[in-house]
């Protein structure tokens, strides 16, 4: 069976990151990619807040940068998916990781960076102009709204950040609220309710996404009265919350309610010694690239110093 050092699960910005600094480290990585290879970024279209890119740079295309540079310094990346692990509770254990439901592969740190995803309503209209106006991310795509008409789904305080990040650029937010009331903390719901250029409409749900091509529209319905309505909009926000990607690490590794992977303190050690988590996949608060490469390079430092400490590197 292959024996790596270094086996790196999921290729955002996390796991090439982590590659990065794990081959410059000689411990040889091995990135496997997931299901969505180069992560949530890749559905986006520009991203201009990553540092270093000052006209910007379209998601897809800097993916395949952080994976070039990740593979100049000797990481291997292979498209796969992780489908199941077997963490040795051990210090100096094997860790052991099926890929594919086929291939098993045995590692001596494992980097986590498998991500989480937006959650989505579903609706086909919703999925079809996903890229076309229909964005779960603000402060990705906001700034193509500015001056334009949006609306926000959600009620949580993602939702109430983004409703205001969003008033800020654009003529009118209106915000979508399925229950009576909003779940998001106080002081978020008065930052909410003090801001001008939002309408926030309670038990208001999206009924159906306008726009052939691009969003034109919101048809949305009362879901008390059952009275449908319209609004002309250009994007629409979908904030209802993410989803970790932790399924494969339930019953093994340490996780809050919402199934992010809880790590100690400030590093990015998992409860399970030579397992580390870095990215989205820990990270429910800040969620951004840049943050997420930032653990990802703490990752592959921790994995060196374990293997340090161990004598095994
Ligand atoms: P949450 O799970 O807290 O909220 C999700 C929201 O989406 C809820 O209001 C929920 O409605 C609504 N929702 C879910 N499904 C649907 C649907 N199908 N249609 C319409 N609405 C739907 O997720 P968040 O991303 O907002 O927050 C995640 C965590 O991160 C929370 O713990 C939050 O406090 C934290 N956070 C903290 C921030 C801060 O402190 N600055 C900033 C951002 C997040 P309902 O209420 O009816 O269930």
């Amino acid at each position: 069976m292959e024996r790596i050092k270094c086996l790196i699960i999921g290729s955002g910005p996390a796991g090439y990151t982590a590659a990065i600094y794990a081959a410059r480290a000689d411990l040889k990585p091995v990135v496997y990619t997931g299901m969505e290879p180069g992560g949530q970024l890749t559905t986006t279209t520009e991203v201009d807040n990553f540092p270093g890119y000052p006209k910007g740079v379209d998601g897809p295309s800097m993916m395949v940068e952080l994976q070039q540079q990740a593979e100049r310094f000797g990481t291997e990346v292979r498209i796969g998916h992780v489908t199941e692990v077997n963490l040795s509770k051990e210090v100096g254990g094997i860790h052991t990781a099926v890929v594919d439901g086929t291939t098993t592969i045995e590692a001596e740190t494992v980097i986590i960076s498998t991500g989480a995803s937006a959650k989505y309503l579903g609706l086909p209209s919703e999925q079809r102009l996903r890229g076309g106006g229909v964005s779960a991310c603000a402060v990705c795509d906001g700034f193509f709204y500015k001056g334009q008409e949006v609306a926000i789904v959600g009620a949580g305080d993602t939702a109430a950040e983004e409703a205001t990040y969003l008033a800020n650029i654009c003529t009118k937010v209106t915000m979508l609220v399925r229950r009576d009331v909003m779940r998001a903390s106080k002081a978020m719901q008065h930052r909410v309710n003090n801001t001008e250029n939002i309408e926030v409409l309670y038990n208001t749900e999206v009924d159906e996404v306008l726009g052939e091509q691009v969003v034109e529209g919101l048809r949305m319905v009362n879901n008390v009265t059952q009275e449908k309505s319209e609004i002309p909009i250009t994007g629409l926000f979908i904030a209802i919350g993410h989803q970790p990607n932790t399924d494969i690490f339930k019953g093994q590794l340490t996780m809050d309610d919402a199934g992010y992977l809880i790590t100690e303190g400030k590093s990015t050690k998992t409860n399970l010694p030579g397992v580390f988590a870095s990215g989205d996949v820990q990270d429910k608060e800040y969620r951004q690239a840049v943050t997420a490469a930032g653990t990802g390079c703490m990752a592959a430092l921790d994995a060196e110093r374990y293997l340090g400490s161990l004598g095994a590197h």
